[in-house]
């Protein structure tokens, strides 16, 4: 199977309002080019240093989006294009994407990150922490950033009970936050869930991103290119 092949059918299987990000993180320039050429304009990587390589070689009119955990020293090097970040995961992290975006003149879509995931290692939220983090936020805090939405990775499990129960409840979470915190506020739309082996399953609990890889490029390379 060729790239376009790949794309082709997965952008058949998404319903109309389902984004896709292609993560191309390992992956290189030629194979990203390859996913270009075929209309395809949203990329994701996790890593800072790669992400900026690509940003400096590649077509302009590429959308960025960072999934990855990111450490607030190198937040500088990605925020005068970064279009999204879906990793946000404390309000120090929050904060210091907001003052490196006025720093660039930009205003910069975030996600806030939740542990839906019963494995001990993914970073994110909980649902209390977030009420927390936007009941003490103040507007003038965040003015070079927009809350626009939540981002989740399941369990990596062939448990797809499991699953299902995850995501559906980073959809109950989104829709708990809209109703408190952003009612009539369109900005905050977003839910980013689903990667290559569970994707169709995200679609059903209501995903408006998915973050595919695997199933575009191959399986990663070790090593960077
Ligand atoms: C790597 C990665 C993906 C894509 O994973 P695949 O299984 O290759 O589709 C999605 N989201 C995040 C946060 C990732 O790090």
């Amino acid at each position: 199977m060729t790239i376009e092949n790949n794309l082709n059918k997965i952008n058949a299987s998404l319903p109309d309002g389902v984004k896709l990000v292609a993560v191309s993180k390992t992956k290189s320039n030629e194979e990203i080019m390859e996913a270009y050429r075929t209309g395809q304009l949203i990329f994701g990587e996790n890593k800072v240093q790669e992400l900026v390589r690509k940003w400096e070689s590649l077509p302009k009119d590429i959308e960025w989006h960072f999934i990855g955990h990111l450490q607030s020293n190198k937040v500088r090097m990605i925020a005068p294009f970064v279009a999204m970040i879906h990793s946000v995961d404390s309000l120090k992290i929050l904060k210091t994407i907001n003052n490196e975006a006025k720093h660039a003149g930009r205003v910069i879509p975030c996600l806030l990150q939740f542990h839906i995931a019963s494995e001990e290692s993914k970073f994110g939220f909980s649902y209390e922490e977030a009420v927390q983090l936007l009941t003490t936020l103040k507007s003038s805090d965040i003015e070079n950033v927009i809350i626009a939405g939540v981002m989740g990775m399941a369990t990596f499990t062939d448990d797809v009970e499991l699953i299902r129960k995850e995501f559906s409840t980073l959809h109950e979470i989104f829709q708990n936050l809209k109703d408190v915190f952003f009612r009539g506020n369109d900005n905050f739309r977003e839910i980013s869930m689903g990667m290559s082996s569970d994707y169709l399953y995200a679609i059903e609990s209501g995903s408006t991103m998915v973050r595919i890889g695997s199933t575009i490029f191959g399986e990663r390379n070790l090593i960077a290119h």
